[in-house]
């Protein structure tokens, strides 16, 4: 968990404000999880964008990141972002909302786009930022529990980021920046150095 006390926030390259937040919950002491969504937006990003900005329709995220790779910041990570809806994990059994980053990645969730490289460098680039926070000591530790699909915290009722996003590689990937070396080619490892 990251202490919401100590949260650090990601500097995002753009910021698209959303009015759809509320504050956190005050039993929410921190950050527990990351949850990965895709936006399902039929290839229209910037759609995808402005339905999230729009008041009343109570959908939101804390980041948008793009198939260009860039990050776009919705909402403060000190607030509650309306990523997830009706959700559950662990010992949380209302909407995990209050104590998760959502972040969503333009795609159009229909099991067939695959994410891009630039998505996979930004998402590597984010996980470690969040998860050197986590667990300054071993930042890997954490890796394979902190990150969440929608469809673990709503089975049945989401499927994204489906079947298309790579675990695997978002794990290596991640595990390269936080000294994990030896499990990527040069190709790959070029990939994520080079991601601004
Ligand atoms: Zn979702």
């Amino acid at each position: 968990m990251i202490n919401l006390t100590n949260l650090k926030q990601f500097k995002a390259h753009s910021e698209s404000p959303s009015p759809n937040f509320s504050k956190r919950s005050a039993k929410a002491k921190g950050i527990r999880w990351i949850i990965i969504h895709a936006t399902a937006d039929a290839g229209n990003e910037r759609g995808s964008l402005d339905w999230m900005r729009q008041s009343g329709t109570n959908v939101s995220a804390h980041l948008m990141i793009k198939r260009s790779g860039q990050v776009v910041r919705l909402v403060r990570d000190s607030l509650n972002a309306w990523h997830a809806g009706e959700s559950s994990w662990e010992d949380v059994k209302e909407s995990v909302n209050s104590h998760t980053l959502g972040w969503e990645f333009s795609n159009r969730n229909d099991g067939r786009e695959t994410y891009t490289f630039a998505q996979y460098a930004a998402a590597a680039h984010l996980a470690a930022f969040y998860l050197r926070q986590e667990n300054p000591e071993n930042p890997r530790k954490n890796l394979r529990k902190f990150f969440l699909g929608h469809s673990h915290v709503s089975p049945g009722r989401k499927v994204d980021p489906n079947r298309t996003w790579d675990w695997d590689r978002f794990n290596r990937w991640t595990g390269y920046l936080l000294d994990e070396k030896g499990r990527m080619t040069e190709v790959e490892q070029r990939i994520v150095d080079e991601w601004k």
